[in-house]
């Protein structure tokens, strides 16, 4: 479920999260007018690949989803990503659990709404947050950080030296801890052309990944081998 036209690096991506097909026509018709490249998906586990294979600069977010509500997707996409956050709400009650709870959305917009508006906030909170620092140091001693923007993952704050498709491998299990990837899973999402792609180059893949993080934590063994399936990654605390 992608927007994409034609590729334009320079342009910002939005995914937006969104399950009624009308409002998520209006809002990618306006991000596209607003020359934004946009990515869209009906739900939460959606999202949560979709920005495990791809980063965004800035997410949209519809508080009532059909597999989880907003709040808690905010959390799990924390767990990826630092990037602005904007809440799509229906009722001005998720409005105050927004402001009074401190989500960590950088900005709501109730329906309905205006698309434009929504394409004019958006443009408001990324000059906002380009302007403020990013701190991928802030990451906790085992575990990891994805700054998307720069395509690094930090591993107790130290950054992994990662080649692309390394970081695609290692994005792809750390946005779902605990889940077993088959070896045919992450070929498919990590690579654009799997066609000359073997299950020795996935693991030929992850023993870089797992040397890569052994040279900043000797001591760490956060991926998981499943024999005769693929790879997980170890549950947060399972690391070490
Ligand atoms: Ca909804």
């Amino acid at each position: 479920m992608t927007s994409e036209a034609t590729p334009r690096a320079a342009m910002t991506r939005v995914l937006l999260v969104e399950d009624e097909r009308a409002i998520a026509d209006t809002v990618l018709y306006a991000l596209e007018k607003g020359r934004y490249q946009s990515d869209w998906c009906a739900t939460g586990e959606a999202a949560l690949e979709a920005l495990a294979r791809r980063p965004a600069e800035l997410i949209v977010l519809d508080v009532g989803l059909p597999d989880c509500n907003g709040f808690d997707l905010l959390r799990r996409i924390r767990e990826l990503t630092e990037v602005p956050v904007i809440f799509l709400t229906a009722w001005s009650d998720e409005v105050d659990r927004i402001i009074g709870l401190e989500l960590g959305g950088d900005d709501y917009v109730t329906k309905p709404f205006s698309p434009r508006e929504l394409v004019a906030r958006i443009g408001a909170v990324l000059r906002r947050s380009s302007a403020a620092p990013k701190s991928p140091s802030d990451a906790l001693s085992g575990s990891f950080v994805v700054d998307d923007e720069r395509l690094e993952v930090f591993f107790g704050g130290e950054p992994l030296q990662l080649s692309l498709y390394e970081y695609r491998v290692l994005t792809l299990l750390i946005g779902r801890p605990g889940k077993v990837f088959s070896r045919e899973e992450i070929l498919q999402r990590a690579w654009e052309d799997p066609g000359m792609i073997t299950d020795r180059t996935i693991d030929a893949h992850i023993k870089a990944i797992r040397r890569k993080i052994k040279e900043v934590d000797p001591a760490a063994d956060p991926i998981r081998t499943v024999r005769g399936v693929g790879y997980a990654l170890k549950p947060e605390g399972a690391s070490g």
